[in-house]
């Protein structure tokens, strides 16, 4: 029975929407052998921009590619207290939140926050480090595109909105023991007010989602300030999962001539 989940990801198209009628449907994909990122592509029609497509995600951020912008604005995030859940996606740990959840603009677009989830080590590389951790903020807007705000961390001093949830996670842990792997522990009302505090220096770029259909359709924006969360953190945000799924980041993708902005507050030139 373990062997069937550790191949098998749930896939919640509620949040990552093929088409309505494909919800709850698991879909075969992991993150290293017969299953894993090089074969995404070929395991499932829905799945081909993994394989042929020219904007996928994550990237390295590297120096010579990125353009400061000074168009570019300051990341306007505008949060609310809202009921959440902790899931155990079965190939990430993620928390859900309710309607009125609240938004990000970007370019005149809004985007309603959907859930966030964390991945371990980091997907985005920045000017060629890979980070312990990096958290993603799903934001839709009502064309389906997604923008996702990612956060990468180092291991350091603990995360503090980690902290809080250091109980509900041990939760999910304790039920993936009892065989529960895919399993909701409510966490009732919380503030996201804390996480959409100044941002001075972001990197935007066009790219996709990181787990198949890998669809095109996702606004970038990555926080220039690497945060830090502990070593136990790290290791209670994999212990809900399967050990096939607790190294879950697909490798950097090729920038096939994209150009990523960069906005800073304060321009070094
Ligand atoms: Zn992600």
């Amino acid at each position: 029975m373990m062997t069937m989940i550790i191949k098998f990801c749930f896939f919640a198209m509620a949040l990552l929407s093929i088409t309505p009628a494909n919800a709850q449907t698991e879909v075969l994909f992991g993150y290293r052998g017969k299953n894993g990122p090089n074969q995404w592509g070929h395991l499932n029609p829905h799945f081909s921009q993994c394989a042929v497509g020219k904007l996928q995600s994550p990237i390295d951020i590297q120096r010579r590619d990125t353009f400061y912008n000074q168009k570019l604005e300051s990341l306007h995030r505008n949060y609310h207290p809202t009921n959440a859940t902790l899931v155990n996606h079965v190939c990430n740990v993620a928390m859900s939140f309710g309607k009125g959840a609240g938004d990000v603009v970007i370019d005149n677009k809004n985007y309603t926050l959907q859930h966030m989830h964390w991945h371990t080590p980091s997907e985005h590389h920045l000017h060629g480090v890979q980070y312990a951790a990096e958290l993603h903020m799903v934001h839709k807007a009502e064309d389906g595109s997604f923008a996702v705000v990612a956060t990468l961390f180092q291991i350091g001093t603990e995360e503090p909105f980690l902290s809080q949830m250091k109980e509900k996670l041990v939760k999910l842990k304790e039920e993936r023991f009892k065989g529960n792997h895919a399993a909701q522990v409510e966490v009732g009302e919380i503030n996201t007010r804390h996480i959409e505090h100044e941002t001075r220096k972001y990197f935007r770029y066009v790219g996709s989602l990181t787990t198949p259909p890998c669809s095109e359709n996702v606004t970038w924006t990555i926080l220039g300030k690497v945060k830090s969360m502990s070593k136990e953190q790290i290791e209670l945000l994999r212990s809900p999962l399967d050990i096939s799924y607790q190294h879950n980041s697909r490798p950097c993708q090729p920038l096939n001539g994209r150009r990523v902005e960069m906005f800073h507050e304060l321009p070094t030139e």
